[in-house]
């Protein structure tokens, strides 16, 4: 199997060349990309100090708003946020925002920089369910305003879809390694291998804490039902989660069938392609001109060979046949193949710790469940499902925790 999974696949900036970019920047008055991040960080103010080479500066701006910013400087969608508006795209294109935020995040790694700080204990504590960017980000914020925290995670390991969803060449492990420590540094307590519901129930985290919040996120997979049963199927989640924890070392047969045209579907050819799968085909219901993958994934997808069909819907299963039929225009499609994966989406069961989910998030908007001593983040809660979005949240959803507690905001 190839090695290349375990490595990161963007190249990095050095010293020079963030410099060339950032001398790109037009340093505008208000700036379009800092009005549009979901996490308010201020892109702007942070690409001014890397032109003045103050690095340090520039960390301490990422982290002013986002607990997770070596995260996010890997894995946001800037083109949907900061870069979207950039107006340097009225010139040749945008600033790349993120590769200068992994810069600065790698240099305030590097430097081993402390910059979260605990606040002075206030007598209270929080749990928090659930170890994903949501939960992590609000442990930074509570315990920032003096709240004791604990963090409830079922698995072995904290950090949710970044640990077990985002591969790792997009996301190494040292990254989240790195993010998780720094907030039990701060304080929080992570129990591991502890699943709320099962191990410990609802009623005794309200009981031992001043409030409780849920950040459990969309941990099922979506599972087509002609597809239940069939041995050779497994789910897009359920993979990506086993060649992360193996890091990389699975075995995988030659003829290789992806069904869905997401980002976690790009996800999936790119890791099977990486890790040295022969044919690896990809049949998408939406056609090219209406695809949801980003076209940056997309595009590095077919560079590595990925065989892209678009515009089919599956019919029937039987045993390794696959019959498709065009959404628009007559006639088939069958594919035989060893191995099929599953990326249809992710889904939250309907009544989770006793709160009821619509279409995979809560029905209200806002972080209270009107249990004024439950609320919610990430995302079961109402927004973008991303992980900038998930920061945002958690932050929010801390803040209301904060309010709704005495304190003020
Ligand atoms: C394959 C994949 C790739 C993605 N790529 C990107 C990307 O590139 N960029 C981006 O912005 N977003 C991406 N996303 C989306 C992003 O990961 C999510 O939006 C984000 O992780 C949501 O954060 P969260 O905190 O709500 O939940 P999660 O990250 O899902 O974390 C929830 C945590 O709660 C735990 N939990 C659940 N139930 C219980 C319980 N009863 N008791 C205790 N613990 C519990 C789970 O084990 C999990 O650790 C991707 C998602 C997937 C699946
Ligand atoms: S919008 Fe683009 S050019 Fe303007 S400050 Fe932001 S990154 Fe620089």
């Amino acid at each position: 199997m190839s090695k290349n999974y375990n490595n990161e696949i963007e190249q990095a900036y050095n010293a020079i060349t963030v410099m060339e970019e950032a001398q790109r920047c037009l340093l505008c008055l208000d700036a379009p990309c800092s009005k549009a991040c979901p996490a308010g960080t201020d892109p702007a103010k942070f690409i001014r100090s890397v032109r003045f080479l103050n690095f340090k500066g520039a960390a301490e701006t990422v982290r002013e708003n986002n607990a997770l910013g070596s995260v996010c400087a890997r894995v946001c969608p800037t083109e949907r946020y900061c870069q979207l508006g950039c107006s340097r795209s009225g010139i040749d294109k945008p600033i790349n925002i993120g590769g200068i935020q992994r810069f600065v995040t790698d240099f305030e790694q590097q430097a081993g920089m402390d910059i979260l700080e605990k606040g002075e204990a206030n007598g209270m504590s929080v749990a928090i369910i659930g170890s994903g960017p949501s939960g992590l980000q609000a442990a930074a914020t509570l315990l920032s305003m003096g709240y004791a925290v604990d963090i409830y995670e079922k698995s072995a390991k904290a950090g949710g879809y970044l640990r077990y969803g985002i591969p790792e060449y997009r996301l190494p492990d040292h990254i989240v390694d790195f993010e998780v420590k720094r907030i039990e540094k701060l304080g929080a307590c992570i129990k591991l291998g502890t699943e709320v519901g099962k191990d410990i129930t609802m009623d005794e985290l309200k009981a031992k804490y001043n409030a409780v919040l849920v950040a459990i996120g969309a941990s099922e997979a979506k599972m087509l039902p002609m597809f239940e049963g069939s041995e050779i199927t497994e789910t897009a989640v359920s993979f990506l989660a086993r060649a992360k924890e193996a890091h990389g070392e699975v075995e995988l047969p030659d003829n290789i069938l992806v069904i869905g045209g997401g980002d976690v579907a790009m996800d999936v050819v790119t890791t099977l392609k990486l890790l040295g799968v022969k044919n690896v085909t990809d049949v998408v219901y939406e056609e090219f001109c209406e695809f949801l993958a980003s076209k940056k994934e997309l595009e590095g997808a077919q560079a590595l060979g990925v065989s892209i069909i678009d515009g089919y819907v599956p019919e029937k299963v039987e045993g390794n046949t696959v019959t498709f039929k065009h959404r628009r225009i007559p006639g088939e499609l069958k594919l035989t193949v060893d191995k099929i994966i599953l990326a249809v989406g992710q889904r939250t069961a309907d009544d989770t710790l006793g709160i009821k989910m619509v279409r995979n998030e809560v029905e209200f908007d806002g972080y209270n469940t009107g249990d004024n001593k439950v609320f919610v983040a990430g995302d079961i809660a109402r927004g973008d499902k991303t992980v900038v979005w998930a920061v945002r949240k958690g932050k929010e959803a801390a803040l209301e925790i904060h309010n709704c507690l005495g304190g003020k905001k």
